[in-house]
């Protein structure tokens, strides 16, 4: 029973999709990124006001940094068609995490392995490679995108389950979108768009060690990690357009909050 619940854990979270990735630092996407300060108390960096300028009526919401990771199925090519574009925008990108695959249109690493099963392991250098990054960069947030073959609806699996911004973001985009309503891996459920595993159900993960790239996230920056799925099945521009909502969605969201939570409310 006790192996099965982890098997389903797994397969819940790391199905084909991600984990917790951080959110571009600074300026809001198409906006030129701000210059950077100290607040000479916090040591937290805040951005600085234009020259010329007096001082301003609210307080600058901090230096945050939102991560997207694209490719990690290398039949799931969408998310790394639009990586340029939100670098572009103000995230921190990375990806194709799998470039074999990508080349190759493979789920598969070169190896034969899922590289979504390997973030618990130590012997898989393209999930050593990621990690690394990771490290150098620090996630305050993370989108990992992704495409399920067999889908018939988007759908978020969030790795942070204190957390509302999934259920916020499908909220935002159910007017556009029309959600899976119950998304379904193995025996677990979610519901109207979003899968959102316990904390119990996430700790069993880090006791079977096969987990993804946004688990590891999750685990190791504290970070809330969402991984982004649409239908394989959709034509490649829907794809694109689809998770490009869901970042720049994601991103105002998450300014806003961090923005009122500079300011004390
Ligand atoms: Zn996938």
């Amino acid at each position: 029973m006790k192996i099965l619940l982890i098997v389903l854990c797994v397969s819940v979270v790391s199905a084909c999709s991600g984990s917790r990735v951080p959110a571009a630092r600074g300026a809001m996407p198409g906006e030129p990124e701000p210059a950077v300060g100290n607040d000479g108390c916090s040591g937290a960096p805040y951005a600085l006001p234009p020259k010329g300028t007096t001082e301003p009526e609210t307080v600058p919401a901090p230096k945050k940094n939102i991560v997207v990771t694209t490719g990690v199925h290398g039949n799931e090519p969408s998310g790394y068609y639009i990586k340029d574009k939100l670098t572009e925008l103000g995230f921190t990108t990375y990806g194709p995490c799998n470039p074999w695959g990508i080349e190759n249109n493979n789920r598969h690493l070169e190896d034969g392995r899922d590289l979504n099963r390997m973030f618990g392991r130590t012997d898989c250098p393209e999930a050593e490679k990621i990690k690394e990054w990771l490290g150098e960069n620090n996630p305050d947030f993370l989108l990992d995108l992704h495409e399920d073959p067999d889908g018939s609806a988007p759908y978020l699996i969030q790795n942070g389950p204190d957390d509302d911004i999934g259920r916020r973001i499908v909220d935002a985009l159910k007017d556009e979108y029309d959600f899976d309503p119950a998304p379904k891996f193995m025996m677990v459920t979610g519901e109207d768009g979003l899968l959102k595993p316990e904390l119990n159900v996430l700790r069993l993960m880090a006791l079977a060690k096969i987990y993804g790239l946004a688990y590891y996230a999750w685990a190791t920056f504290d970070c809330t990690a969402i991984v982004v799925e649409c239908p394989g099945s959709w034509d490649v521009e829907k794809r694109k357009a689809y998770h490009l909502a869901v970042c720049t969605t994601a991103h105002k969201l998450l300014m806003e909050r961090w923005q009122k939570e500079a300011e004390g409310k």
